[in-house]
């Protein structure tokens, strides 16, 4: 099954408004013509709207980093789906590690998050993954294996087939610390098969995982050449143009 390979930027809480500007126009220069692969930016939402204008017509999309799952009301701080709709978005990044540990992100918030995206049409990309500690207790399967099933609960395939994961061990996120290439191919065709349980081979065979943790333009080629990786959730390493085009375009 060949799927398309999809590298998405997470900037985090980086980049003021012209900050953003200058990487998105260096980001449209050195790869707005690319189609072979699909690719993503996700600014802070104070720069959705000038990062939208500025790739519009370009092949890059538009991502938010989270999203809230309630349509409207007394949500102080929170953005809607049809708020960021409304601003160009197609993306959304849900169940971020840093969402989870640090804003009580649970399993059953990705899940509202995920369907709360879907039924706007947006297009999540969810995040799984386990800590350093969970995985020298042996406990990959059970933790990713629950998050993978907690976000997909009661969501048909029709819409499982347009969300993205992004596998990220926690351990390699942010750290310089990268998975090696069986260790994320492994965790990769643990998903798939979790996916195949949840919906069936085909479905699973079909849905992009991303790997993130510390993908930079070196370590990229290795990555990206795996069966199961379609692609990666790149955060250092999307905040320069060149960077994120070496992860795009390895050599
Ligand atoms: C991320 O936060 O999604 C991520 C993968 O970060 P980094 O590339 O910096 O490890």
């Amino acid at each position: 099954m060949a799927r398309k390979k999809f590298i998405a930027g997470n900037w985090k809480m980086n980049t003021s408004l012209d900050e953003a500007r200058a990487l998105a126009k260096g980001l449209v220069d050195i790869a707005g013509k690319i189609t072979d692969v699909d690719i993503a930016v996700c600014p802070p939402y104070t720069n959705l709207l000038a990062v939208g204008e500025i790739i519009k017509g370009s092949s890059i999309k538009l991502g938010a980093q989270d999203v809230h799952w309630e349509a409207k009301g007394a949500y102080t701080g929170k953005i809607s789906c049809a708020m960021l709709k409304s601003v160009g978005v197609t993306y959304v990044i849900i169940g971020h590690s840093e969402q989870r540990s640090y804003f009580n992100e649970t399993d059953e918030t990705v899940n509202k998050k995920t369907k709360a995206a879907l039924a706007a049409g947006l297009l999540p990309i969810v995040c799984v993954g386990e800590t350093l500690a969970e995985r020298k207790a042996g406990k990959l399967t059970e933790v990713v294996g629950r998050q993978v099933k907690g976000a997909f609960a009661g969501i048909p395939v029709s819409d499982a087939l347009k969300c993205t994961i992004a596998y990220e061990p926690v351990w390699a996120i942010g750290t310089g610390e990268v998975a090696t290439p069986q260790q994320a191919n492994e965790a990769h065709q643990f998903i798939r098969s979790v996916l195949v349980s949840v919906y069936d081979k085909t479905t699973a065979d079909s849905m992009r995982i991303q790997y993130g943790g510390s993908m930079k333009p070196d370590n990229a080629k290795d990555l990206l050449a795996l069966s199961d990786v379609d692609g990666g959730l790149i955060g250092g390493a999307a905040l320069k143009a060149g960077d994120f085009l070496g992860i795009i375009k390895p050599v």
